[in-house]
């Protein structure tokens, strides 16, 4: 959203390294690890031209402890001459294992003289990130300004001097002075894992400053009134009872904390959090049956067209029978469906639309907006959640929010990541699922996958067979579907394939869902397009491709498709050998546990913070420092002292937000 440019002082002093090097000390060459980036000595004892594959230079220094080959693809002759045996080099880069034995490919280096040795680094080097045609060497000089003027003018330290004193963390110049140039000696595995109290120092004034925009953009929003919504007629109550199946002690515990906040002339803003499968959708229905029984319009935002059309059926299918009229609103219609759409909704002839993002375009109006439900809401920004305000704004009556999500965050990291929202969490799964039994299998098994699925679909049950995205390329994610489609469809004459992927018009991806959900094709291939939110019980089986490569958030998603029935369900991850431990350690974790939040923690602790879907921003913007899980432990503090600010120091608050959040967020200003 904001991107931090080195265009002012000020904005070099907050355009912070995203790691360090060590180039403060040698690293004897007997010590040196594969995979670490060091600075190394020691004398050329072979310099040669190889040709293995490629020509290259290799030149093999030793420093009596051990020796190390430096490897040049790209080389001059005089280089290669000022290389020769005997002299003595410094050299900085990567060591790996090679050919023979730990190397550097293309390192840094320089020649030194054996008596005196030159003078090392006194500080450990930050790596900037670079915005195209920035260089290291440029932000730092930058940087470096920065530092000299501030030094002699004083920190802007935006700060009241109680609340640092409180801190007992550095003061604000000290831990940038810190984090720009941090002395010999400092850990760099603290300042990667964050530790460095000059690091908690920014992290906690980047979390105050998030914290203070996410609540007064929570206040903007709800400056203006909402009409409370009494459902005098009880068509909430009537759409309940019509279900086939009661609601869960979670969902009714969640659904009276929505009808308690749309009972208030006061905008909800709520978020509803849950793992896959929990049953949010029914909760929203209820909401809206709330709405809808006022005398109101609904709105249902959904973040794909496939997900569009599945809560436009579920839900057709649950107020049809109420009388109630549903529409549809998607990008992809026909201008005389979109039309009539259109008219219906601006008319109030229509009670609950439903459609993707082409509900908050212009042009859209609707007679009476009381309610908003928006899906899985990692995938909608703040700005449409204010351009919703506008929409039902024309009564001056603002409608109520609900969001939904499976984002697995634990609820204190939700409530400080939307501090925006006010969060219920659906912490219960229907009765009666049985656990999705994981099997991790090799690619060279496939055969035998095959021969298996093959089986259950003779017996009736149907099966999900997912190609993720494996290049950055959404254009090979397709093709790998569609060769896959192909392979299966001629290994399994006597099952029906269908496809479904996001090349496709949203007519045939619709078309493939329905023949699925119908049981006309027993086997899907897909892509990741199927990951949120589609619905069809029968489906008990899913093989996902190419699973040591995929997040494991993104994993349990997928697999959250099956287990929504009765029968018992299997998913196979397939994994292209060797895997690395890492992804041995990710794939079981996946393997041993269905339950999402205890994912995302086993998840935290391989992969560390700050990979993990969420922790590094807010309902706001990425975070540049701070990271959600890792800093948690400062997120009381960083609560409190918001609502200190907001009481007694408003006016610190629009620089703090400038200084960490960015202009952009106009509303939600103090006063
Ligand atoms: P999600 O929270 O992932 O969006 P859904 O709302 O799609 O989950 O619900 C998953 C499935 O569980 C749907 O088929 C839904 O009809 C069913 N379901 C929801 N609530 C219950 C319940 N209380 N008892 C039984 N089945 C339920
Ligand atoms: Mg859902």
């Amino acid at each position: 959203m904001t991107e931090p440019s080195a265009a002012s002082p000020d904005d070099a002093l907050f355009l912070l390294p995203s790691r360090y090097e060590d180039r403060t000390q040698v690293t004897a060459l007997g010590a040196l690890l594969p995979g670490t980036r060091a600075v190394v000595e020691g004398e050329v004892q072979l310099s040669e031209v190889v040709f293995r594959r490629r020509r290259a230079l290799l030149v093999r220094i030793s420093d009596g402890t051990g020796f190390l080959n430096l490897r040049f693809f790209y080389f001059s002759r005089a280089q290669a001459d000022g290389l020769a045996r005997g002299t003595r080099l410094r050299a900085f880069g990567e060591a790996r294992r090679g050919p023979l034995g730990l190397e550097m490919v293309h390192p840094e280096y320089r020649r030194v003289a054996t008596q005196d040795a030159e003078p090392l680094d006194d500080r450990l080097t930050p790596i900037y990130p670079l915005k195209e045609g920035e260089t290291q060497g440029r932000v730092r000089a930058a940087v470096d300004r920065a530092l000299r003027k501030y030094a002699a003018a004083g920190a802007t330290d935006l700060l009241p001097t109680r609340i640092v004193e409180q801190l007992a963390l550095p003061t604000l110049m000290d831990a940038l002075r810190f984090v720009h140039r941090p002395p010999v000696g400092t850990s760099l595995a603290d300042l990667a894992a964050g530790r460095n109290p000059a690091q908690r120092r920014l992290a906690f004034e980047e979390l105050l400053a998030h914290q203070l925009s996410l609540q007064l953009l929570k206040r903007a929003i709800q400056s203006d009134p909402a009409a409370a919504l009494p459902d005098d007629g009880g068509l909430e109550a009537k759409l309940i009872h019509s279900l086939p199946f009661s609601l869960t002690g979670a969902q009714q515990r969640v659904l009276k904390e929505v009808d308690l906040d749309l009972g208030q002339p006061k905008p909800m803003v709520r978020l509803v959090q849950g793992d896959v499968g929990c049953g949010k959708t029914v909760v929203a229905a209820a909401a809206a049956a709330r709405a809808i029984g006022s005398g109101g319009q609904v709105a249902v935002m959904a973040p794909t067209e496939l997900l569009a059309e599945q809560h436009f059926r579920s839900m057709s299918g649950w107020f049809q029978k109420l009388g109630i009229t549903v529409a549809m609103m998607t990008g992809s219609q026909t201008a005389k469906a979109k039309r009539s759409a259109l008219e219906a909704t601006a008319s109030g002839d229509v009670q609950l639309v439903i459609g993707t993002h082409a509900l908050f375009q212009e042009g859209v109006a609707f007679a009476k907006l009381r309610l908003a439900i928006i899906d899985e809401q990692h995938r909608f920004g703040v700005q449409q959640r204010m351009q919703l305000k506008e929409k039902g704004a024309k009564d001056g009556l603002v409608p109520h929010q609900l969001i939904m999500t499976a984002t697995p965050i634990p609820r204190t990291l939700a409530m400080t990541a939307h501090a925006d929202l006010d969060v219920s969490v659906i912490d219960e799964l229907p009765p009666g699922r049985t656990p999705v039994r994981t099997v991790v299998i090799a690619e060279e098994k496939r055969a035998g996958v095959v021969a298996r699925i093959r089986a259950a679909c003779l017996e009736g049950r149907q099966a999900y067979w997912v190609c993720p995205l494996i290049d950055e390329s959404e254009e090979l994610e397709f093709q790998a579907a569609e060769e896959t489609f192909a392979t299966l469809t001629s290994a399994l004459p006597d099952v029906k394939v269908g496809l479904v992927h996001g090349r496709m018009t949203p007519k045939d991806k619709d078309r493939a869902m329905q023949a699925f959900k119908a049981g006309s094709t027993q086997l899907l291939v897909a892509t990741t397009v199927i990951e949120v939110g589609v619905d069809v019980p029968n489906a008990s089986l899913m093989v996902i491709e190419n699973a040591e490569r995929m997040g494991l958030a993104q994993l349990h998603q997928l697999r959250g498709r099956v287990g929504r029935g009765s029968a018992e369900s299997s998913c196979v991850l397939l994994y292209r050998s060797p895997l690395s431990a890492m992804a041995k350690a990710r794939l079981a974790t996946i393997r041993d546990s269905n339950d999402g939040f205890e994912i995302a923690r086993r998840d935290l602790e391989l992969r560390g913070p700050g990979e993990l879907l969420g922790t590094r921003q807010t309902g706001l913007a990425e975070l540049r420092v701070a990271d959600l899980i890792r800093d948690a432990d400062l997120l009381p503090q960083v609560r409190e002292t918001a609502e200190q600010l907001l009481r007694e120091n408003a006016d610190c608050i629009d620089p703090l937000r400038r200084r960490w959040v960015g202009g952009a967020e106009d509303y939600g200003r103090v006063g």
